[in-house]
């Protein structure tokens, strides 16, 4: 099977999230699992500055973006261990700019840019030896490849008979823009309705992945029900709603190479599920002199790592930590960046209890690494989460995850309590209510739990057994294509 896969970013080149992951890692499963993948990215000035062997082909074709025409240059680059292929196109118009997106503000031209990116992926690929049989697309900056291969590249060769994936992220990104864009996107005005590409006005680019695609998939079964109904689908909900059969939750895999506590290089001793607690002791000696104190803190370690955000429950865990630091109970370290207000707030509860909460405002993956071998408990109070990623490191590192219940930290992590004990399944600290006091709840839960020394040993050593590795999530996603393959193209409406 020879599969297309078109992302816009993917890791090493690129990121600024868990798509990112996805979408350098499925590929290399794929690979194994027998399958021919293809990765085209864009070729952003970043990918450049990281010691990649990436080259320029001789190849570059001029790409039609409304009534202008921009140029695509290919390069291509081969990774240790991936047999795959991997493209990324260029132009220095759309890509040589200082961030993928532009933060804070997106750049006002991502229409365009993701319009031309889509459009020269597909051209490349049909510049290709061999025909495609799956293209294979993620989230709104891809979302309108399914349109495109539907409705203006049928009748070209490798990629017309092709069938469409589209895997959605994150309902919360849409790609909506202002409805002169249409004229960008080379499409009929009359796919503008309500029923295909528009959006209250606007132009959207994931509704019009969701409708055009042949199967659609997401990142875990819960949020694949989560978004089919308001406020999980942000509005498309309907949308989703309707095309429910073709629609499947497939959890994330992780990288058991970078985030293996057997091997990790951030990590000052190495561990197995045999001495982790020797690992862990070492590993807080190291974390308590990153962040200055003389000694460890023999309390539960209680952390939490990652963006600053309203999503991941940023402000629970401030009322968490103002309503548990008193206590003594446990001591709290946070790692993130995001919202400024939360940023400062988090600072000045750190600054109220010096010996019981550590703040470290930033972006830092040795310290994220070292947190999480570190840690007794990780906190993930989402208020949504598509499928979250940080649970499954924290297995890995024998941490307890306590989560709320919700898309993949409701696939992934089972409450501990006598049943679930008993019958070996227990992996967490799982919470319903997106309230302070459920999250409090549950952490002085775990925090009593970890007393137990001998329970609490047999939970880590479970968790640190389970295989959470992309080969599982790469044999679902082979089914589903073998699916798509098996049934018809979805048949395009016409609208009036
Ligand atoms: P999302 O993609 O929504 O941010 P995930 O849990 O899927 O959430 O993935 C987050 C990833 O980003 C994890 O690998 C986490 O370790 C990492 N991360 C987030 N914030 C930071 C930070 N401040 N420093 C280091 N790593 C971080």
């Amino acid at each position: 099977m020879r599969v297309l896969q078109i992302a816009s970013e993917a890791v090493p080149f690129a990121k600024t999230g868990g798509l990112a992951d996805v979408a350098g890692a499925l590929p290399v499963a794929l690979q194994q699992l027998g399958c021919q993948t293809t990765l085209v990215l864009p070729a952003y000035r970043s990918v450049f500055g990281k010691g990649l062997p990436i080259e320029q082909t001789d190849l570059r074709f001029p790409v039609a973006v409304g009534t202008r025409s921009l140029e695509a240059t290919v390069f291509t680059c081969r990774l240790p261990g991936d047999d795959g292929q991997i493209f990324l196109i260029g132009n220095d118009h759309c890509f040589d700019r200082d961030s993928l997106y532009g933060t804070p503000d997106d750049y006002a031209d991502n229409a365009e840019r993701f319009i031309f990116f889509s459009r020269a992926a597909l051209e490349l690929a049909a510049r290709q030896p061999e025909p495609f049989d799956i293209i294979h697309c993620h989230d709104w900056q891809t979302g309108l490849v399914p349109a495109y291969q539907k409705l203006l590249y049928s009748s070209w060769p490798t990629i017309g008979q092709a069938r469409t994936v589209l895997t959605i992220h994150n309902m919360a990104y849409q790609g909506q823009f202002w409805h002169w864009d249409m004229l960008l996107t080379g499409f009929h005005w009359k796919y503008f309705n309500w029923q295909q590409m528009e959006f209250y006005g606007q132009l959207n680019m994931l509704k019009a992945g969701i409708v055009f695609a042949d199967k659609l998939t997401t990142v875990s079964p819960t949020y694949a029900r989560e978004i089919q109904m308001a406020p999980g689908g942000n509005g498309l909900e309907g949308v989703l709603a309707g095309r429910s059969r073709d629609l499947v939750g497939i959890v994330n895999g992780i990288d058991t190479n970078t985030w293996n506590p057997h091997a990790d290089a951030h990590i000052p001793r190495h561990y197995s599920a045999d001495d982790v607690d020797d690992g862990k002791y070492t590993a807080r000696v190291a974390l308590a002199a990153r962040l200055g104190h003389a000694a460890p803190d023999p309390r539960p370690l209680v952390a939490f790592v990652g963006r600053l955000a309203e999503q991941k429950g940023v402000g629970l865990i401030l009322d968490l930590i103002n309503r548990m630091a008193g206590s003594g109970l446990a001591h709290f370290v946070i790692l993130g960046t995001g919202d400024p207000a939360s940023e400062q707030a988090l600072r000045t509860v750190a600054a109220s209890y010096p010996d019981t909460v550590d703040v470290v405002i930033g972006f830092d993956e040795t310290l994220a690494h070292l947190i999480q071998a570190a840690a007794d408990i990780l906190l993930m109070p989402s208020q949504y989460e598509p499928c979250g990623l940080a649970q499954l490191y924290a297995f890995r590192y024998g941490t307890i995850p306590v989560v709320r219940a919700t898309g993949g930290l409701a696939d992934t992590v089972v409450d501990t309590n006598d049943q679930t004990l008993a019958d070996g399944t227990a992996s967490g600290f799982v919470f319903e209510a997106f309230e302070s006091a459920a999250l409090e709840e549950a952490v002085r839960r775990a925090v009593a739990a970890r007393g137990d020394q001998d329970r609490w040993r047999e939970l880590v050593r479970r968790v640190m057994e389970q295989d959470w590795s992309w080969q599982a999530s790469a044999r679902r996603y082979r089914e589903v294509y073998e699916q798509t393959l098996a049934a018809p193209s979805v048949a395009v409406a016409d609208v009036e």
